[in-house]
Parts: structure tokens; C-alpha cells; sequence
């Protein structure tokens, strides 16, 4: 039998589901039952059905996915799926800051452990991050860990929000001179970027999104042809979605490794052992679920 019949076969005896981000394998996406972004994800993995959730994306979607869900089986296939925004900021750094900074509303990105989300107020997702600060407007925040997409977000809102130093080492690299560079290669292409990209960046782009936002923006538009600063397996979706529009990537490299480690034969190892399953301490999930469930009610 190929791998994704044998998945697929194995999915239904276990009463499995498979969930991949935009930024995994071609083939990973082809087999999933699902595919999104961490906001779309988390709300699946708080819904369903499934004994077993198996995520394909990196360890923090993987745990949030077990925090919304704590009852299920929640497997990541591959362990050293890491992100490394999420490294940039570690529970004792964040409780000093706490302890100093106490007048400050701990507005946490999802790419972070459960040890973080456990110390945040609430917790936001790209799709969902303005809306969500709107309801905190009067406070003094924080934002942990992406220091772009906190930039961006203070520079929209004008709210008082200081931001941590992490970023992500995929969209961080993103100048000027790239889109200038792809405009005139392209001059008639629409430039379509997520936030976790540099302010002087973003404030070039057409668009500025999440990958599912970036994802609907060129599928409702009237142009034909887009220049995508983002993850470039979002490109698999935009071409399924768009067969007659044109996709060119912004730059050279954009694709993030750990996001890329996950494969069939490691989505079927890992269902047929039931194998690489997600734990949390149960005192950090139930507080990481407060800030969490604040998120899912007010997005
Ligand atoms: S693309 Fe960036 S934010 Fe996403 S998992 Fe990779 S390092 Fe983390």
C-alpha cells in the first residue's frame, strides 16, 4: 500500500485527525484534514472529535493544540520541530520582567511555550492580534515575543504597548530592496506580507496579513499576480486555491527549516506508534488554558 493510503487507513481505526500549517510539506498539506493558520488550528483542536490529534506544524502549535484539548492524544511527528521565535524568550526572564514592570497587560504571541502562556494575560494569534488588543486599549501592554509584529501593532493602534526583542528569523530578514527589487520584475503584482516582517517593510506592502488572511486577500482580489513576503509553503495553498494567478515569492530563502521537518513517513511512524505525544505539567496548562480560552472568546 503507498505511505498515504496507509495513513489514511490507520487515521480511521484510530479515530485520528490530521492538522498542518500552511508552512508544512507540500505532501504533508495533500494528507491532512486540515490545513491553516494557528488561530484556524486551535479552533479545530478545541472542537474536535478525535482521539487523536495529529499536528503537523512546529512543538508550540502542537502544545497549544494539547492545552485546548487536554484529553486527546496529541502527537507532533517530529520532536526537534522547533520554532525559534518561541526560544527567545524564556518563564524566568518574563517573570522578572513581571516583577518589574507590574502596571504592564501581558499580551502573548501563540508561537510560545506553555510556560509563557501560562504567565500572559491573553494570548493572541497574527489573524486576530489587532482585534484582540482593541479590548485592552486602556492598558499598558506587553507584547511577547515577535518584536515586528508588537511594533506593527503599536504603530496601528497607537496603544501603549512595549514589545520584547524576539523575532522571527524567516520574516525578520525581509528589506526595502527586495520588494523594490520584485516590483520592477513584476510591476503589476500586488505585494502581500505578514506582520512578522520589519514596520519599514510592511509599510510598503499592498497588504499586510496572517497567511490565512494573506491567502483570502488573493483569492478574492481582482489582480492576477502576487508577490507573497511570507513562509514559502504558503505558496502550495495560494496555487491550489488560485490556478490562474501567478505567485512569486519576495525573497530567496524564505522557508523556515523547522516548519519543513515533518514528513509522510513521519506523520505515519508516529500514528502507527502513537509516538512523540505532547505533555504538559497540568499547573502550566490549566493556567496557559485561561489565557487561551480568553482568546478563542474574544476573536
Ligand atoms: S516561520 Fe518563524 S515563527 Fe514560524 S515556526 Fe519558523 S521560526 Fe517560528
Amino acid at each position: 500500500m503507498m505511505l498515504k493510503e496507509q495513513i489514511l487507513q490507520l487515521k480511521k481505526e484510530k479515530n485520528a485527525v490530521i492538522l498542518a500549517h500552511f508552512y508544512q510539506n507540500d505532501e504533508v498539506q495533500d494528507i491532512a484534514d486540515y490545513v491553516g493558520d494557528s488561530l484556524a488550528l486551535s479552533k479545530i483542536a478545541a472542537g474536535t472529535d478525535a482521539d487523536i490529534i495529529v499536528f503537523c506544524g512546529v512543538y508550540f502549535m502542537a502544545e497549544t493544540a494539547k492545552i485546548l484539548s487536554p484529553n486527546k492524544k496529541v502527537l507532533l511527528p517530529k520532536m526537534n520541530a522547533l520554532c525559534r521565535m518561541a526560544a527567545m524568550i524564556k518563564a524566568d526572564e518574563l517573570k522578572k520582567y513581571k516583577e518589574e514592570h507590574p502596571d504592564r497587560f501581558i499580551v502573548t504571541y501563540v508561537n510560545t511555550r506553555a510556560d509563557i502562556k501560562a504567565l500572559s494575560d491573553v494570548i493572541v494569534t497574527s489573524s486576530n492580534a489587532e482585534k484582540i488588543v482593541e479590548n485592552f486599549k486602556d492598558k499598558k501592554i506587553m507584547y511577547v515575543p515577535d518584536k515586528n509584529l508588537g511594533t506593527y501593532l503599536r504603530h496601528k493602534t497607537g496603544y501603549d504597548i512595549d514589545v520584547w526583542p524576539g523575532f522571527c528569523y524567516i520574516h525578520d530578514m525581509l528589506t526595502i530592496s527586495d520588494i523594490k527589487k520584485k516590483r520592477k520584475e513584476y510591476p503589476d503584482a500586488l505585494v502581500l506580507i505578514h506582520p512578522e516582517a520589519p514596520l519599514e517593510v510592511l509599510l510598503q506592502a499592498d497588504f499586510v496579513g496572517s497567511t490565512k488572511q494573506i491567502l483570502d486577500y488573493a483569492t478574492k482580489s481582482d489582480a492576477k499576480e502576487f508577490i507573497i513576503g511570507t513562509d514559502e509553503g504558503i505558496i502550495h495553498a495560494l496555487k491550489k486555491n488560485n490556478p490562474n494567478k501567478s505567485f512569486h515569492i519576495l525573497a530567496n530563502g524564505l522557508s523556515c527549516i523547522n516548519m519543513k521537518r515533518i514528513t509522510l513517513k513521519d506523520v505515519y511512524e508516529s500514528l502507527l506508534h502513537e509516538q512523540h505525544e505532547i505533555k504538559v505539567d497540568q499547573d502550566v496548562l490549566e493556567k496557559a488554558q485561561v489565557a487561551l480560552d480568553r482568546m478563542m472568546r474574544l476573536s
